[in-house]
């Protein structure tokens, strides 16, 4: 199958990065064993020398011939940049000189100790050096540490990363190309903490030190550079477009001896595409699975620019439909010539899974419509072959590919008529409450009777490590389901005691039974599977194992009634329910690629639906439907929002709108930018709302009130990302703010989110002081 016979001939295979992990997280930990103390720097060294070196060389092997170095980082490739370009705020007390691992890690993840500037304005440390911040990549649910830069920024090079790794990569005999984040991005995603002041502006003083990283590296041996531009599909305006412009027009000037691979991925290039086209750059990568449109464009490109086919799902874990591909490019590749093109993933592979060969409990139909990293390369070296000698010199993969392709089509696992039936079977009374809110809530008012200013919690509380013990043990088995069930009980019985205790006005069971909001449902929906080894990074040494959708979801029994039931049996105050809303379940999944993903979030919408209804038949009067990632699945175009907004608010009122009037139903958003979504989120209808809002100072509320949000609001009051304990008279303060903003009437009061990660001695007189913050505003009021 790959280039090993040389009577077979290739095209150039691309992997532009690869998962950094290791196949059995072995980066994690050393990591965490660093961290810990329990093993020294060069023991993590080692094990990064490791991880690099087994990839170089399972590529190899692979067949992939334009090998990537530099896509290694101990932590996250964002940071690396900041950390070569030396800039480190001046908070990491850095003098110069190569940067410590010490100061790379307080950048990803704050320090004790050491000097802490309170202006800093990251609050939520209490000691030490608070970390950078850190937010998502693009669409993707990795997280990078956010440069910061300051108006009178200097750059210099001060970590030699990509020099070493591409010497230590030739030192084991491989030529790679190695792989930086380009100029133009790296600005974009920096923030500066000063007004007025455009990061992009700098980049006359950032330039020389690319310009130095570029000599060097073609001192030493490198013919081509990668350079990763996703800036390129966003909506970017004039001045970015020129800043390309400008950047590689340096490039160009200063390094001709250097090749650059231009990359544009997540997407389409859009209104870039001309810009892009006419950089002074030796080649350019697409994305052509978000984007297989841009094809018809590759002709436009100067007659010596190699072209990067991005022909495989860098992004989901679906096996390709390789005869499909073939179809699709032979002809553009026959018009361009086999030397100017290169084969690779729609973006680098860091976000699947490394090896479908670790899982040993996948359902094995299932299983056979999957690609994990190491079987997309094969992928791409299969596609190569056949584009190089003919189609007939891989004719066993490519069969293989087809019959799982023609499998996947009609399965019966995949396609249940009864949910299609049921969709299609939808209507506006179905996404719709009865009455309109005003009269529903005096319907629910008069059923709780709770008083003004009720207090709760959003769900969750301290997940000790005596419920991940007991957790574990019944998982593998040591633990019987009798005597599980009976911790979990003690553990929500001690909850709702302590909740009656401090005196909150509407409970919750403490979600001690769930391993994760989204897994917890996706393993009693049909239409998920879930891996074992399927680890992809989520930021620095958490990874995640993101379930798998892959068929129609249906809901064969109740999920959470027995606990909701439970629970309230304990109390005569209102116990509410909960679950996660349709929208986040798919987001924080691996999602189909067959239907679209409008289509699969109304079927667990459906799904989700049934569960509302069980809820309330069993008595539930309050159930909060959690939209914790309903606004990180915007799309990167603001073009494509409205779309997007129309069905995640369609598919949260399929989920919904099946109650009576007195049935409260409540919603729950842990992230605090509204503005440009308050529309969709006035749209839901939710008779409650919680949002994140104790860190803006409650700002944020601006947005509810400017849109004059009708419904009942709960802004946070309790930063629960902080392990410091709030005052009383911070949250009065804060609910004072809220008051000028939000009717009386609207308010309720709780935490930003769930507690799950917080420890009890912080949970409980931080809840304690929110009820007598309540306490003293009933006073008040
Ligand atoms: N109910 C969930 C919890 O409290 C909500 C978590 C979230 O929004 N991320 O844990
Ligand atoms: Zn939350």
């Amino acid at each position: 199958m790959s280039s090993s016979t040389n009577s077979v001939s290739s095209l150039a295979v691309a992997t532009l990065g690869t998962p950094r992990i290791g196949p059995r997280r072995e980066l994690k930990l050393a990591l965490e064993s660093f961290w810990s103390g329990a093993t020294d720097e060069q023991a993590l060294i080692e094990t990064g020398i490791g991880l690099r070196a087994a990839n170089w060389a399972r590529q190899k092997k692979l067949g992939v011939t334009v090998i990537p170095s530099n896509d290694f980082s101990f932590y996250d490739q964002v940071l690396d940049t900041a950390v070569m370009v030396g800039a480190i705020p001046d908070v990491y007390g850095w003098k110069g000189g190569p940067v410590s691992l010490a100061t790379y890690f307080a950048m990803a993840r704050g320090a004790n100790g050491g000097a802490h500037d309170e202006s800093c304005g990251h609050a939520h440390h209490a000691h030490g050096v608070p970390a950078l911040e850190m937010t998502k990549w693009f669409d993707t649910n990795y997280h990078y540490m956010v440069p910061e830069l300051s108006r009178d920024q200097r750059f210099a090079l001060a970590s030699r990363k990509p020099i070493e790794e591409y010497e230590e990569a030739k030192a084991l005999g491989y030529q790679t190309r190695p792989v930086l984040i380009g100029p133009v991005t790296f600005l974009k995603l920096a923030k500066s903490k000063e007004t007025g002041f455009e990061p992009l502006s700098l980049l006359d003083r950032l330039l020389p030190v690319y310009v130095e990283v570029l000599r060097e590296l073609a001192g030493r041996g490198a013919e081509w550079v990668q350079l990763d531009e996703p800036c390129l599909v966003l909506d970017l305006d004039v001045s970015a477009q020129k800043a390309l412009q400008q950047a590689y027009a340096a490039f160009a000037k200063e390094v001709p001896q250097i090749r650059i691979m231009l990359a544009g991925y997540f997407g389409a290039l859009g209104n870039n595409r001309d810009t892009a086209f006419a950089l002074p750059v030796a080649g350019l990568h697409l994305d052509l699975v978000r984007a297989p449109e841009q094809l018809e464009d590759v002709a436009k490109l100067a007659d010596d620019c190699v072209i990067s086919l991005g022909v495989i799902d860098g992004r989901n874990i679906w096996r390709a439909d390789l005869t499909g591909v073939l179809d699709r490019i032979e002809p553009v590749i026959a018009m361009l010539g086999k030397e100017r093109v290169q084969i690779a993933p729609s973006c680098s592979l860091l976000h699947v899974p490394i090896d479908l060969g670790l899982e040993t409990k996948l359902d094995p139909e299932v299983s056979s419509w999957l690609a994990f990293a190491i079987q997309k390369i094969e992928e791409l070296a299969t596609l190569a072959t056949a584009l190089g000698s003919g189609r007939e010199h891989a004719a066993q993969a490519l069969k293989a590919s087809d019959a799982a392709a023609s499998a996947r089509k009609t399965s019966s696992r995949i396609h249940d008529p009864k949910v299609a039936q049921r969709l299609s079977s939808i209507d506006d009374g179905m996404r719709r409450r009865t009455s309109a809110f005003r009269q529903r809530a005096a319907a629910q008012h008069q059923r709780f009777k709770l008083p003004s200013f009720p207090t709760t919690t959003i769900g969750s509380f301290p997940q000790t490590p005596e419920i991940r013990k007991a957790r574990a043990a019944h998982s593998k088995g040591e633990l019987s389901d009798a005597g599980y069930k009976i911790f979990l009980q003690n553990q929500t019985k001690r909850a709702v005691r302590w909740q009656e205790t401090i005196g909150l006005d509407v409970l919750v069971h403490g979600e001690f039974e769930r391993n994760d909001m989204v897994q917890y449902f996706g393993e009693q929906l049909s239409g998920f599977v879930f891996t074992e080894n399927g680890w992809v990074q989520s930021y620095g040494s958490r990874y995640v194992r993101p379930p798998i959708l892959f068929g129609d979801v249906s809901r064969p029994l109740p999920m959470t009634v027995e606990w909701w039931r439970y629970a309230q049996s304990l109390t005569e105050k209102p116990m509410k329910a909960m679950l996660t809303g349709p929208v986040t379940i798919l987001n924080w999944s691996f999602v189909r690629n067959d239907i679209p993903r409008s289509e699969a979030c109304r079927q667990i919408a459906l799904a989700m639906r049934d569960e509302v209804a069980d809820l309330e038949a069993a008595g539930a009067g309050m159930i909060q439907i959690d939209e914790a990632a309903l606004r990180e699945g915007l799309p990167l175009r603001k073009s494509e929002w409205q779309a997007y907004l129309d069905w995640a608010v369609d598919s949260f009122r399929i989920c919904s709108s099946g109650v009576r009037d007195e049935t409260q139903i409540h919603t729950h958003m842990c992230y605090s930018e509204f503005n440009d979504i308050i529309d969709a989120i006035g749209a839901m209808d939710a008779d409650v709302i919680s949002i994140e809002t104790s860190r803006s100072k409650m700002e944020l509320l601006d947005a509810f009130r400017n849109y004059r949000y009708p419904n009942e609001i709960g802004p946070g009051v309790y930063d629960i990302h902080s392990p410091r304990i709030p005052e009383i008279a911070e949250m009065t303060e804060l609910l004072k703010l809220a008051r000028q903003q939000l009717s009386d009437g609207q308010l309720w009061i709780n935490p930003d989110c769930g507690l799950k990660t917080r420890k009890w001695e912080e949970v409980r007189p931080a809840l304690a002081n929110m009820v007598a913050a309540a306490r003293e505003l009933r006073e008040l009021a």
